[in-house]
């Protein structure tokens, strides 16, 4: 590929050439734990990392590198490497640059596993978090001017979908000499790029739109290469490998990327408007709506506004357990960005592991439902949400 090529033609070719042994035109799944060589110089040069060759699964492995150099290609980055799970990307990437003393400045309503990470086991490392107003771009301006060695974003964000400039943090960020990280699970590299916007490191959950088909788990880390050199030493040592077969399914799933996300901005926009006109939800959340606080942000560094939305409803949580039994077309799960349309509320799946306190804090009401757009119509979509509404306005008092 000349890197010349659209998004579209990237997702199918881009990565894949050098792996194709035998003829194959799909990478193979290569499951060997390690490789063998009868020349002892030729496997220490593979060892040292002076020729280039594989050793061992838990460094690298074929079939996971083709992964690598697909995602690289799509967050135009010079380098990449992969985890087992996007928390394993998150938190290996952290903790390759953190030390005791460190302050790390980062938004309130990142994603419950993130925070957890933020509010339990770095100050526990001695490493000093800030967590500043998600959105408020003058409150995290002026927390980074004081110093940090990382500023961490997640735009937009899980579940309420707010936005941050990443153009305006970036440049914040590197005025103070921070390394400036954007998890980019819910855009994809369909909708946003964050390293053409100034980030140094981009984080993927491949379990999410990446893989897009809900049946493996995977992580990735975009940017530099020597700071991806120092992020894959970290993994290489500690262990949080992606699994062959994983990398497998996510590279096949990662070739309809762009038709998927196409369609489920598409759908999450004519769902987002709909729920708009519905008496029984309180507010709807996405930022394709020209009511969202950061919609002008959104449209600036965002291709299209993704198929993530959440809404809240009249009732709460009671409402919230009679609605979604009631839907035919939703899987009722702790997932997102897949291919069949998923629902949960934020207080059972994202943020469970927060108290009512700590969600309320980050502006997430406990009858808030996250809902994934899934490719089917969203003409479809809207009608299963219009009986299901009906059905529970009749039962329940709202
Ligand atoms: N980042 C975001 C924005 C997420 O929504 C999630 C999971 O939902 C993760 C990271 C963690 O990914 P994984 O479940 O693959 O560890």
């Amino acid at each position: 590929m000349t890197n010349q090529e659209k998004i579209g033609t990237k997702t199918v070719w881009a990565g894949e050439s050098e792996y194709l042994v035998h003829g194959a035109t799909q990478v193979p799944v290569v499951l060997s734990v390690s490789y063998g060589y009868d020349d002892m110089d030729e496997w220490y040069d593979v060892a040292i990392g002076k020729k280039k060759g594989h050793i061992y699964g838990r460094n690298t492995n074929p079939t996971v590198q083709a992964f690598e150099d697909k995602i690289k290609a799509l967050e135009g980055a010079e380098a990449a490497t992969s985890f087992s799970t996007g928390m394993a990307a998150i938190s290996n990437t952290l903790s390759t640059f953190l030390f005791p003393g460190d302050r790390i400045v980062s938004i309130k309503d990142t994603y419950g596993g993130t925070n957890k990470i933020f509010t339990e086991f770095l100050p526990r490392q001695q490493v000093e978090v800030t967590l500043c107003e998600t959105g408020h771009h003058e409150q995290i301006e002026a927390e980074v001017k004081k110093g940090c060695k990382i500023l961490y974003l997640e735009t937009p964000t899980n579940p309420t979908v707010k936005i941050t400039d990443i153009e305006r943090m970036a440049e914040a960020g590197h005025r103070a000499g921070a390394l400036v990280i954007v998890d980019n699970t819910f855009a994809t590299p369909i909708n946003q790029n964050p390293l053409s916007l100034g980030a140094d490191l981009v984080i993927h959950s491949a379990t999410k739109f990446l893989g897009g088909h809900a049946d493996a788990l995977g992580g990735a880390v975009c940017g530099a290469k020597h700071l991806i050199e120092q992020i894959y030493h970290y993994r290489e040592i500690n262990g949080a490998t992606m699994d062959p077969m994983a990398a497998y399914l996510i590279l096949r799933g990662m070739k309809t990327l762009h038709l998927r996300v196409r369609q489920q901005c598409q759908g999450a926009m004519k769902i987002a408007k709909y729920l708009q006109t519905k008496s029984i939800v309180e507010a709807v959340y996405y930022p394709g709506l020209e009511t969202h606080p950061n919609h002008e942000i959104a449209k600036k560094q965002m291709a299209d506004f993704g198929g993530m939305l959440s809404f809240s409803v009249k009732g709460g949580v009671d409402t919230v357990r009679e609605l979604l039994p009631k839907l035919k077309y939703a899987n009722r799960a702790a997932n997102l960005g897949a291919v069949e349309t998923i629902v949960g509320p934020a207080r059972t799946t994202s943020h469970v592991e927060c108290t009512p306190e700590e969600r309320a804090a980050m502006g997430i009401p406990e009858g808030l439902i996250r809902y994934s757009c899934g490719i089917e119509d969203a003409e479809d979509l809207i009608a299963d949400l219009e009986q299901a509404f009906a059905r529970v306005e009749n039962s329940i008092k709202v």
